[in-house]
């Protein structure tokens, strides 16, 4: 079988052999019990990266941030979101299914939130008003797009949820990709949010999971609601090994991979007539439309494959390819030239 180059996204890494070691040899025990050392150790190595006092580890980042919002909600209150974020748009309507919060969603332009929209969104005081009870954002923010919140927008949001005492929980599934775009460190940009999750199955390149992180308090609340979920785990080690190694290996490759979604972007400008804003890549998700061409977005991603290359269809006109582990330069050399021939022979 031919190679694929797959950029549909990037969960779609192979682990490492350091992962595969690593879970082979993994000491584990019953975590529901507290007895699995490799989650503990992949809990508070987390904690510690994030400069909270505790960490979490859950099976996937959806469980992660539900239980999150659980934790801190109760049925008919409302949550102020971002109306492209994942919780909102990806999580099989999560929010009213298990919180039975009333999501109220706001713009999100350029991945920045407007603090005076989002005041006039917190709810006031009355019989006839639900309370908000939550902030959620996103870093990176905007559905399929990768883009970073600037670390001063998440402190404004910070300092109207503490204004209005109201808790900011920060969706951080790409939070080291938005790390390494600022050049800042992820402990610094979580620095004044109550909770944040993290995903360790994207730019990070392990097989499973998520880590939530916050206050003492509230981990073991929301340990409780993982385990009402039926995400408690027994010898979890085993899933939790490669997380470890993902968090003290993979950092270059995240580095890496905003390098090569600036040359795939760059490549694709080039490309007359298909659409493209570079300046919208701040990581490793670059974003294209083939509107202003003669072919439908399905018969261009048909024709993609057919040499060999993947890529996701995020709207009627466009698509999107991120960059990954086992993504190398060569290969962003051959999708320009296949994307420049299909564009060509229009
Ligand atoms: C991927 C992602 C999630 C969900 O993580 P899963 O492990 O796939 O469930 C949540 N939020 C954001 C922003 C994501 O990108």
């Amino acid at each position: 079988m031919r190679n694929i180059i797959d950029l549909r996204s990037d969960t779609v890494t192979q682990p490492t052999q350091e992962m595969r070691d690593a879970m082979y040899y993994a000491v584990v025990g019953d975590d529901i019990m507290g007895e699995d050392p490799t989650v503990r150790e992949l809990e508070t190595l987390a904690a510690d990266i994030m400069g909270k006092e505790d960490g979490l580890f859950f099976s996937s980042g959806t469980l992660a941030n539900q239980a999150a919002v659980m934790t801190y909600t109760q049925r008919g209150e409302e949550i102020i979101l971002g109306d492209t974020s994942h919780i909102y748009n990806l999580e099989v309507g999560g929010l009213s299914a298990l919180s039975q919060v009333q999501p109220r969603p706001m713009a999100v332009p350029k991945g920045i939130y407007e603090i005076a929209l989002m005041e006039e969104l917190i709810q006031e005081e009355g019989i006839q008003r639900a309370k908000t009870s939550l902030i959620c954002i996103e870093n990176t923010n905007n559905l399929n797009a990768g883009m970073v919140v600037p670390l001063e927008n998440i402190n404004q949001v910070c300092a109207l949820g503490k204004k209005h005492g109201i808790p900011v929980y920060l969706d951080g599934a790409r939070i080291f990709n938005a790390a390494v775009a600022s050049g800042v460190e992820a402990k610094e940009i979580v620095k004044n949010v109550d909770a944040v999750m993290f995903a360790l199955t994207k730019g990070l390149s392990a097989p499973f999971g998520a880590v939530l992180t916050g206050r003492k308090e509230f981990i073991q609340k929301a340990r409780w609601m993982k385990q009402r979920l039926g995400g408690g785990f027994r010898q979890a080690g085993f899933i939790a090994a490669p997380g470890i190694v993902a968090l003290k290996t993979m950092m270059p490759q995240i580095e890496k991979d905003h390098k090569n979604a600036q040359l795939l972007g760059k490549g694709l400008e080039a490309i007359e007539g298909l659409q493209i804003d570079v300046s919208r890549i701040h990581t490793n998700i670059v974003t294209a439309s083939v509107e202003q061409l003669p072919i439908t977005i399905e018969e261009f991603l048909n024709r993609l494959l057919e040499k060999g290359i993947k890529a996701k269809r995020i709207s009627k006109t466009s698509f999107r390819m991120v960059t990954h582990l086992g993504i190398e330069e060569s290969h962003l050399q051959e999708v320009i030239s296949v994307v420049k021939n299909i564009v060509f022979q229009l």
